[in-house]
């Protein structure tokens, strides 16, 4: 790599309160109001799920002018919406929901999954859409964790699945609407990896777990830093792993418009929200039973 991208932010990944429910919230976060395409970083769990704790249950809800992903990486959750889709997504499974005009979706860990108990883990990621893609109908893709394309570091002790976007000559599966890298990242407890993210990209990377450092200058470990994020100058990073990790890598082109979110809304205007709100009221966004 011929230059690296410098670090613009190195932040924490703090508690928030969401209902019942504790996560973390890297985006938005003091000082980072988004990383624009990318307006909300959710990182839940790992939470022991049973038939006495089952706080992440969460029923038929309305979005509109965005995408919401779901990226699991513990546990077993079925998502339902209002276009049709019934899916169990697995651990390392991804799901990408475009809401475009309106989409009215559930999800929560399977019956079978609570009964049994175990943990539950994810991160869920609001991805913006242009002024011009709002209003397109919704969409929902469903990509399992073997269908990825796998990119492996020099002696294979780091693994990095595609789940958007390009690296290396290869692709992910998913269609974006914009210019979008979304890759998970497996790492050993050594190892080293060259990333090249394309030049206009806004980009970071966030920590799960474990312990990684950044061009060797930023440090990321859970519950102290555990996220970086980069000026658009220079052609990508150097990942280095100190501990197996888990690790999110996203970049992409930014939208560069003014947004206006209210509750599961993300538009342009505060009448395009007021819109939404009646256009919901109204069943224009679909039905879902619960
Ligand atoms: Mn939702």
């Amino acid at each position: 790599m011929k230059t690296s991208r410098t670090i613009t932010h190195t932040t924490g990944s703090p508690m928030v309160n969401m209902g019942p429910i504790r996560l973390r919230q890297p985006i938005p976060n003091q000082g980072i109001e988004q990383v624009d395409p990318f307006i909300l970083l959710h990182h839940y769990g790992p939470y022991a799920i049973s038939e006495f704790n089952n706080p992440f249950d969460l029923g038929p809800h309305p979005h509109r002018g965005f995408e919401p992903i779901t990226l699991l990486y513990k546990g077993e959750q079925l998502h339902r919406d209002s276009l049709g889709n019934e899916s169990i997504v697995k651990a390392g499974d991804v799901q990408w929901t475009t809401a475009g005009r309106g989409i009215i979706h559930a999800e929560g860990p399977t019956k079978e999954f609570v009964q049994t108990g175990g943990e539950l883990e994810g991160i869920q990621l609001w991805l913006n859409l242009p002024a011009k893609d709002k209003m397109m109908p919704a969409a929902y893709q469903h990509i399992k964790s073997r269908e990825m394309p796998v990119v492996q570091n020099s002696d294979n002790s780091i693994s990095l699945k595609i789940v958007a976007g390009e690296l290396n000559g290869k692709k992910g599966l998913i269609k974006t609407q914009t210019p979008v890298n979304v890759f998970m990242v497996k790492t050993g407890s050594k190892g080293m990896i060259d990333i090249e993210i394309p030049n206009n990209h806004n980009a970071l990377v966030y920590l799960l777990n474990g312990e990684v450092s950044v061009n060797n200058e930023a440090t990321l470990k859970k519950g102290a830093a555990q996220m970086v994020v980069f000026n658009q100058e220079g052609e990508g990073f150097q990942l280095e792993a100190r501990k197996e990790s888990n690790v999110l890598i996203l970049s992409g082109a930014p939208i560069n418009e003014k947004i206006t979110q209210y509750g599961p809304y993300v538009m342009n205007t505060q009448t395009e929200i007021m819109e939404a709100m009646r256009d919901y009221q109204q069943g224009k966004m679909g039905f879902l039973p619960n």
